[in-house]
């Protein structure tokens, strides 16, 4: 049984007086419109760590006035004032990155170091943007006529909404919002209502920034509520969205082929272990890619396939060092796994243990854990089935959730078949020595990233991000300088004497 971690103390001002955070719409921070909703501690559920406003549709719709009223003036303003904004901002989000890591923590439970690790990524992101959209350009077309040249503008598009999920609270929005305001759009944007505080911290940050009023205006409350308001209104032109693929869908659908949209989905992410790896990096990468976050990731590990020459060994050696993992609260040094980040996560984790359980072999975990340091918190022990076969709803279905699935393969052909066979392609990885294979994987494999003996999770600022199939709307990549292309359009000029 794994580590039983001691709680950590809350640091002063945790636990005391719960504070209620605004929204902000047109420059006005707004408390107390609409009726609090709770942010709640997954790892000790009687810790609140913040109030906010369950924002009604109309606040919503005030929150799209502002930010289409302040369009005009903010696509006028020099790239260079854009810019400087976004270092300011990044100088703040790194001034406070302590604190913000300690709240992030605790809204949605991942380890501090990665937590901070978040923050700091996220001002790099603004710094990276910041520079890199001082030099996004259109092109000039050679043409036949000595008088005339011909060439490309790229526009802002207007006011997008961003919406973003609790796993990665703030690096998530970043790397939305700051191409967006970096290219001239305005931005609505409403983070999930089970980590909306460190979204909170981005907003706080651009603001001291120098952000005018209206140019970013911040709502939080139920999509049920505020959805329609903030994607379906005629002033929205685009949406960038991050979350399950069937609110992504549903989004989708509701919005006229004129809004642009990139929706960043689920996955059921593949590593394949070949029979030439090096096991023990190859447990080290399934266990770093499939439970460092308790396996709430997107690009997360969740089905291992593994060579039949080499599955015992691999699986006994998995098994092995996931029973020595430490679970227990992200404020605790040394944890290897936090809690599962809400209820309905946790209810989820456990449903599809129970499925595992009647289609697959158990080998360990899945049990929610109690006693002291998890009895209030949403703590499971990781699960490892095997003998998973491809019809089966583990093989099949995002878990989103610490549970690994093994699944046997005879041939590199059999495991890129398998790993293909699946509505989804975000991230995918191989461990192996072969550099035939290698170069093979990154042809054959469906998936939107590749990892070649690297975990499936993890990306870079300035590389593209995105998924295929399933896990992405095939339009637009985020991060990198694909992330600015989504939010301009280009406009063809041609200009005689
Ligand atoms: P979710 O779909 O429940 O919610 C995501 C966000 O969308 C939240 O802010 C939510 O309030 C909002 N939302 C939901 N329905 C909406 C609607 N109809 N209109 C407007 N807003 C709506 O997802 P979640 O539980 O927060 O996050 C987990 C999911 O996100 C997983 O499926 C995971 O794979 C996915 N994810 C994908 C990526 C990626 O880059 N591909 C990254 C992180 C998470």
């Amino acid at each position: 049984m794994s580590e039983v971690a001691a709680k950590s103390a809350p640091t002063p001002g945790e636990g005391a007086e719960v504070r209620e955070f605004p929204t902000l719409v047109n420059g006005e921070w707004l408390h107390g419109v609409s009726k609090p909703f709770d942010n709640i501690n997954p790892a000790d559920t009687s810790d609140i760590v913040g109030r906010f406003q369950a924002s009604t549709a109309a606040e919503a719709g005030l929150a799209v006035a502002a930010a289409s009223a302040a369009f005009e003036r903010w696509k006028k303003t020099s790239v260079s004032a854009r810019a400087a904004i976004l270092n300011r901002a990044a100088d703040h989000l790194e001034a406070n990155a302590d604190r913000n890591a300690r709240e992030m923590t605790r809204e949605m439970g991942k380890a501090l170091n990665l937590a901070k690790d978040e923050i700091l990524r996220s001002a790099q992101t603004l710094r990276f943007y910041a520079v890199e959209g001082q030099s996004l350009t259109g092109e000039v077309f050679p043409n036949d006529d000595p008088d005339m040249t011909v060439y490309t503008l790229r526009e802002p598009l207007g006011v997008v909404t961003v919406i973003t999920p609790w796993n990665f609270p703030i690096s998530i929005p970043a790397r939305k919002i700051a191409p967006a305001l970096m290219t001239g759009n305005t931005v609505v944007f409403k983070p999930s209502s089970d980590a909306p505080l460190s979204g909170y911290r981005l907003v706080e940050a651009l603001v001291a920034g120098g952000l005018p009023k209206g140019v970013l205006n911040f709502i939080t409350g139920a999509a049920g509520e505020v959805g329609a308001a903030i994607t379906q209104a005629p002033a929205v032109r685009a949406i960038s969205f991050t979350g399950s693929t069937a609110a992504g869908e549903h989004i989708c659908r509701s919005v006229g082929f004129t809004t642009r949209t990139q929706m960043e989905l689920g996955g059921k992410n593949p590593l394949i272990v070949m029979d030439d790896a090096d096991l023990d990096k190859a447990v080290d990468l399934t266990i770093k890619g499939g439970l460092s976050l308790a396996g709430q990731a997107c690009t997360g590990t969740s089905r291992v396939l593994v060579m039949r020459q080499v599955r015992a060994e691999f699986t006994e050696k998995l098994v092995e060092r996931i029973k020595a993992l430490k679970i227990g609260s992200g404020l605790t040094a040394g944890m290897d796994m936090g809690p599962l980040a809400t209820a309905r996560q946790l209810e989820t984790v456990l449903r599809y243990v129970a499925i595992g359980k009647q289609e697959a072999t158990h080998l360990y975990g899945g049990e929610r854990l109690t006693g002291a340091g998890y009895d209030g918190g949403y703590y499971v022990a990781p699960a490892v089935f095997t003998d998973v076969t491809q019809q089966m709803a583990v093989a099949r279905e995002e878990i989103f959730g610490p549970v690994l699935a093994i699944i046997e393969v005879e041939s590199y052909a059999d495991a890129i078949a398998k790993a293909n066979d699946t509505e989804y392609g975000l991230s995918a990885a191989i461990a192996t020595r072969n550099p035939r294979v290698m170069h093979d994987f990154a042809n054959d494999i469906q998936s939107g990233t590749v990892k070649i003996n690297r975990t499936t999770t993890g990306n870079l600022i300035n590389a593209p991000f995105g998924g295929v199939k399933r896990s992405s709307t095939s339009t637009f990549r985020e991060s990198g300088r694909a992330g600015l292309e989504f939010y301009t359009q280009i406009k063809t000029v041609y200009r005689g004497c």
